[in-house]
Parts: structure tokens; sequence; C-alpha cells
């Protein structure tokens, strides 16, 4: 059997920026406006520091008004909040986000809490998951947006199909079923307390990996010809970055997969922006 066809999110997250770099032109020429985006970084976490870089580096790429505030390590709830709400109230802000993990003293659902759902660009206060569950709108998690246009654009038509998504959390896992749900597809969400693994994904012609445990999915667990979508992102003790899915083994067998790096997390900062640039358009009353 063929190797499983790859699924290059850097390319299909170039392509989206690059549509994405055209709207937000037209939305400067035709209404004087440039969409904002901010990002909040508590401490020094050296992964949060790349992913906060990256985001603003594309943010500018495609024309928006980047906008990054650093608090240190030791912020307080209250200093946290402050930095929140100067954005909730900033016109030129039109989305932003609060990279996580925060400092141990800061309560991140306090602080997921405290952003305007209307400038929501992660999609993770809870207006935005209820609309979102309810099929009624509401900003989608960057992340699983990003899965799912992979996943489309592996295969344009999924329902019917069985999904299988490891992984609960309210940020990836959840969103990421509903949607799938959404498209029709008959889906399991897996978790730490799931028995028999390996068989549960065996009947997946989708699966989406998103635990963080380095290769934890053998290829032996997929089903030949499914899609595998891997969120996982783990450093290794060679300081390799790999996902959770065991990559050789899993192209073996796989219709299409996604790598790690180059999969989801490019379409994740892609997602990212298109979100905020709609809601620059929803707050400005421009439609899309
Ligand atoms: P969380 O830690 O919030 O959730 C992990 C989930 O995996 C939980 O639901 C947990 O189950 C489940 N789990 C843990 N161990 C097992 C196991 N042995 N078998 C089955 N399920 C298990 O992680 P996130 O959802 O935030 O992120 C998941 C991964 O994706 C991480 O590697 C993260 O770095 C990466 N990530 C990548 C992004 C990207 O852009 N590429 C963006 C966001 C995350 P339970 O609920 O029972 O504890």
């Amino acid at each position: 059997m063929a190797d499983a066809r790859i699924l290059d999110g850097k390319a299909l997250a170039a392509s989206l920026r690059a549509t994405l770099a055209a709207q937000v032109a037209d939305l400067k020429a035709k209404h004087g406006i440039t969409p904002g985006i901010a990002v909040l970084l508590v401490g020094e976490d050296p992964a949060s520091q790349v992913y906060v870089r990256s985001k603003g580096k594309a943010a500018a790429e495609v024309g928006f008004y980047p906008r990054e505030v650093k608090l240190p390590a030791s912020a307080s709830q209250a200093e946290v909040l402050a930095a929140v709400d100067e954005f909730n109230n900033e016109s030129a802000i039109h989305g932003f986000l609060v990279q996580l993990p925060l400092p141990t003293q800061v309560d991140p659902q306090r602080v997921i809490d405290a952003v305007d759902p209307a400038k929501d660009a992660d999609g993770f206060h809870v207006v935005n998951t209820g609309l979102v569950a309810m099929g009624r709108g509401g900003v989608v998690p960057a992340t699983p947006l990003g899965c799912m246009a992979l996943i489309k654009h592996a295969r344009a038509d999924i329902a019917g199909l069985e999904a299988v998504v490891i992984g609960r959390s309210n940020t990836v896992g959840k969103p990421t079923a509903q949607l799938l749900l959404r498209e029709n597809c008959t889906v399991t969400v897996a978790h730490s307390r799931s028995k028999d693994l390996a068989a549960i994904v065996r009947r997946a012609d989708i699966v989406v990996a998103a635990v963080g445990k380095a290769e934890m999915v053998r290829g032996s667990w997929i089903k030949p010809g499914a899609i595998v979508i891997d969120v996982g992102i783990n450093r290794v003790a060679d300081g390799k970055l790999v996902g959770d899915v065991a990559f050789d083994e899993a192209v073996k067998v796989a219709g299409a997969i996604t790598p790690v790096p180059g999969g989801v997390g490019p379409m994740t900062i892609a997602c990212l922006l298109q979100n905020t640039f709609v809601l620059c358009c929803k707050a400005h009353g421009v439609s899309l």
C-alpha cells in the first residue's frame, strides 16, 4: 500500500493567509479599517514566547495591526485582568487572546471570563463555547477550525463517517467533536478513562489526536485509508518535536495524515487571524 497523502498545513495556511491579506487590503481600501489583534503574554514560558512571536509575525504579514503586551511571571490576577480590560476597551483591537498557560497565581478561567466575547479571538469564552455547541454561530476556537479545514482538504464530504477524537479539552477535543458532528460524522470522544483505545481508534475513518502524549497512537491502531489529524506537540529527549501519533508507522496505513510540525500548528495561527478578521467586520457592521 502506498504511503498516506501528507496534509501540508504550512501550505494550506499560506493560502488561507493570502486570501485573508487580500480581504484585509479590501477592507482598508473600501472602509479605512485595519483589523487589530493583540496577544497578552504573562511570564517567560519558552514555548509560549515562540507561539506569540509566530502569531505577531503572521498578523503583520496579512496587514493587521499587531499588538503584544508582556507581563512578568510575577503578575497578579488583578494586573492580568487590568490588561484584559484594556484590550476590551481599545477600539483599534478587534480580537485578542491571552496566551496559556498562565502562572499558577492567576486563575485562567477568571481571565477567560473577563474577555469581551465580541473580541474573543480564541473562542474560549463561555458565550462563544455555548453558541458553537448550539450551532448558533459564535467564535470557533482556532485549532478545531484548523483541524476541520485539514479534514475537508483531505475529503470534502465526510457525512456518515466514523470520527474518533482523542482528548476532551474545552479548547480542542470538545469543540472538534462538535464540528465533526455538525458535518454529520458519527463521533466518539475518547479520553484518559476510555477502555481499549486501540479498538476505538481502529474503527475510525477520521482520527483527531489531541492528547499531549508523544507518539501514543500507533500505526497498528489506524484503519487503512483513515484521515489522521495530529494536534499534539511534544518535545522529546533529543529536542525534536513530535505529535501524538507515531507518524512513521501511521503514514504507511493512513489515507492522509498531518505532520508535526507543519500540520495543525500553522493552521491554528491562520484561523486565529481569520477569526479576528470576522470579529473586526462584525464590530464595524461590514458584511463579509
Ligand atoms: P489537555 O491536557 O487539556 O487535554 C488532553 C486530553 O487528553 C484530556 O482530555 C485527557 O483526558 C486526554 N488524555 C490524556 N491521556 C490520555 C490517554 N492515555 N489516553 C487517552 N486520552 C488521554 O490538552 P489540549 O487539548 O490543550 O492539547 C492537546 C495537545 O495538543 C497538546 O500536545 C498540546 O500541546 C497540543 N496543542 C496543539 C495546538 C496546535 O496548534 N497544534 C493547539 C493546542 C494544543 P482526561 O480529560 O480524561 O484527562
